[in-house]
């Protein structure tokens, strides 16, 4: 046996490596089985090009031991294996030197920004993470004899001779007193599933039983026979590394449920990545079913750098709002060991962030022009990653011209220059400004929508959280056109042509109405309009100016509030139709309070119908109806 002793300047990195990274202990495992499949990987390489001579490739596999009793867990591969040079200085010289550098760039952030960093590899000295003492025993495919290196944490080492005839390298980690949750075998698989679940090389984790068939003969009551077979936990080919022309839309759902296995809902649509110049990334993300509700997102888009696994939080790498899509992407140039600020900044990951952008919108075109239909079907469970992606991303925002849709109230779609064609004669106003009228819901605007349609105009139903800022971003980029929502004034004024409006009242007719109104009507409430407009139109109207409205709506989903935090003041117009003969029969009325009455009921009915009656009001207006029917 031979002694050495690690040369390092810091003194004992294994107390530090364990504080920099307390919390992502766990990557210990993935680092060890990453080094594993590499040494398996290379031998299969050796054994392609012929370099390694009577050596069999085989079936190799991984395999990981638990042993609760000595607090053991092993790694074991069939790899290349080390000879003694090997070890002394791929573990001691390179390994370590990696380990220290590590230790050396990141000892003053204190954890700080640990986003990406917390999931750059330490490589092999990951393992003192969690065990006390660390063993390789190892033999390499060349004639050489096997090597045994232990070593306790402390800079020193052993290493001599062993008796191992296999080739490959068997890692054994003496789980320390701290760290005991790595003796779990629950521990272990959660651990193996969440990193290794789709790494390139078999991995095998105890055994499972395996029902057989029945034989021909046997009776109902005989148990069907059972097998103990290697439980082998991962999928060592999964669809992303796989050709688009291999697969078949069954073999991209099967492998959504593999991924999310919780999800039962089947994904929308998937996109294919498949890139390696100038930058290599392959993947598949999957258009969920979406819902309005962008807070709950627990199935994410998983981060893999050849098959293994490294994040769930793709910020900074995926456009945001793609980052509400599911799926896998898997790149080798994506830089992990960086603060994600500085992801943010890197060339290659903003090229990857716009081919994805670039893919995900030629996607939707395709679907859009192959299957107009299926594509309207599916608008609703979408239309919130691409509005939020048409809001956040100019190029983006200028391809969804081609497939973002507007619904209308009526279940029909259309691209904006659909309906530019179809509503250009009815509504451009006498300015030349094309007026798009949309609700934001059908049952509460109810009457606002008839009175539109009764006018022949087209209403869109635009519902989204965040349609208000799309709308402004659309108006900005579009010439003379604006969009207007159907309760934003009176169906006269929402497209203002050059009709002269007669009306039946004198000027001081209308001068005394409008003095007996202003004296009952709350001001700080209500501003009083009086309108000379169709007879059969509400005598009393409450409208909200669309500017107003807009800037409440911004305000709450963020951003553009002008008002700061105070909020607006909860202000309608109240449109009056002197044309109307509820209008006329108020100015008759003789008695004071009877009047007074006949505006509130009249007032009381318009706030109704834009849902503004509530609580206290609205059990006041009930009482003062059923006294006026009596
Ligand atoms: P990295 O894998 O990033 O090179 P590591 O610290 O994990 O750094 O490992 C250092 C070196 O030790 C590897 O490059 C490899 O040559 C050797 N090594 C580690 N594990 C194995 C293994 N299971 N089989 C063969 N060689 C290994």
């Amino acid at each position: 046996m031979s002694k050495g002793t690690i040369n390092v300047s810091v003194d004992n990195i294994f107390p530090l490596i364990k504080k920099f990274l307390y919390s992502d202990h766990e990557i210990f495992l993935r680092e060890l089985i990453s080094n594993a499949t590499d040494a398996t990987l290379k031998m299969k390489h050796l054994a392609n090009i012929g370099e390694a001579e009577g050596v069999e490739y085989g079936n190799p596999i991984i395999e990981v031991k638990l042993d609760k009793k000595k607090k053991e867990l092993r790694i074991i591969d069939q790899g290349i294996g080390m000879t003694k040079d090997e070890v002394e200085k791929y573990i001691n010289e390179i390994a370590f030197s990696g380990a220290e550098e590590f230790i050396e760039k990141y000892k003053d952030k204190n954890g700080k920004d640990a986003g990406i960093i917390g999931h750059f590899g330490l490589g092999f000295y990951s393992a003192f993470m969690v065990a006390e003492k660390v063993e390789i025993i190892t033999k390499s495919y060349k004639d050489e004899p096997a090597v045994h290196w232990a070593c306790d944490g402390s800079p020193e080492f052993t290493i001599e001779k062993a008796d191992k005839k296999e080739r490959g390298t068997e890692i054994i980690l003496h789980i320390a007193e701290d760290s005991t949750e790595f003796l779990k075998e629950s521990r272990i698989s959660e651990l193996l599933v969440k990193y290794n679940k789709f790494m390139p090389i078999p991995i095998k984790f105890g055994t499972r039983t395996e029902t057989l068939p029945k034989p021909e003969d046997a009776k109902e009551e005989d148990k069907a026979p059972t097998k103990e077979v290697n439980n082998i936990i991962n999928n060592p080919n999964p669809a992303w590394t796989k050709q688009p022309t291999e697969l078949e839309d069954k073999d991209y759902n099967s492998f959504y449920r593999e991924l999310y296995p919780m999800q039962f809902e089947e994904p929308l649509f998937h996109i294919h990545l498949n890139v390696d110049y100038p930058f290599n990334l392959t993947g598949i993300l999957y258009f969920p079913k979406m819902s309005n509700d962008m807070s709950i997102q627990k199935d994410k888009i998983q981060l893999y750098q050849n098959q293994v696994f490294v994040t769930d939080n793709v910020e900074g790498i995926v456009p945001e709002f793609l980052t509400m899509l599911r799926g896998v992407i898997d790149s080798p140039d994506i830089p992990l060991n960086v603060s994600r600020s500085y992801l943010q900044a890197d060339g290659a990951v903003k090229k990857i962030s716009s081919y994805i952008t670039r893919k995900v919108a030629d996607k939707l075109k395709s679907l859009f022009n192959s299957d107009r239909e299926g594509f309207e079907k599916k608008w609703n469970d979408i239309k919130i990653v691409i509005e939020y992606g048409m809001l956040t991303e100019d190029k983006f925002f200028e391809k969804a011209q081609d497939f973002a849709l507007y619904p209308t109230v009526d279940g029909n779609y259309y691209t904006l220059s659909e309906l530019k064609e179809k509503i250009k004669d009815v509504q451009t106003d006498k300015d030349g400004n094309l007026v798009i009228l949309y609700a934001s819901n059908k049952e509460e605007q109810h009457s606002y929508i008839e009175a539109t349609k009764e006018k022949g105009y087209e209403v869109l139903l635009l519902d989204s959280p965040i349609i208000t800022h799309l709308l402004q971003k659309v108006e900005g980029s579009e010439e003379k056109v604006s969009f207007v929502r159907v309760d934003s004034d009176h169906v006269e004024n929402l497209i203002k042509k050059d009709e002269e409006q007669i009306s039946k009242l004198s000027d001081e007719e209308k001068e005394s109405l409008k003095t007996f109104l202003d004296g009952i009507i709350p001001k700080e409430k209500f501003s009083v309009q009086l309108e000379a407009l169709d007879s059969n139109a509400n005598p009393f109207i409450i409208t909200e100016p669309e500017f107003m409205r807009r800037m409440k709506d911004m305000q709450k989903t963020g951003g553009g509030g002008m008002f700061g935090m105070g909020g607006f003041p909860e202000m309608y117009n109240l449109i009056v139709n002197t044309n109307h003969e509820l209008v006329s029969e108020i100015l008759k009325t003789k008695t004071e309070k009877k009047k007074e009455r006949l505006v509130n009921q009249a007032l009381d009915l318009a706030r109704l119908s834009k849902n503004l009656l509530k609580g206290e009001e609205l059990t006041a207006f009930i009482k003062r109806s059923y006294e006026m029917i009596k």
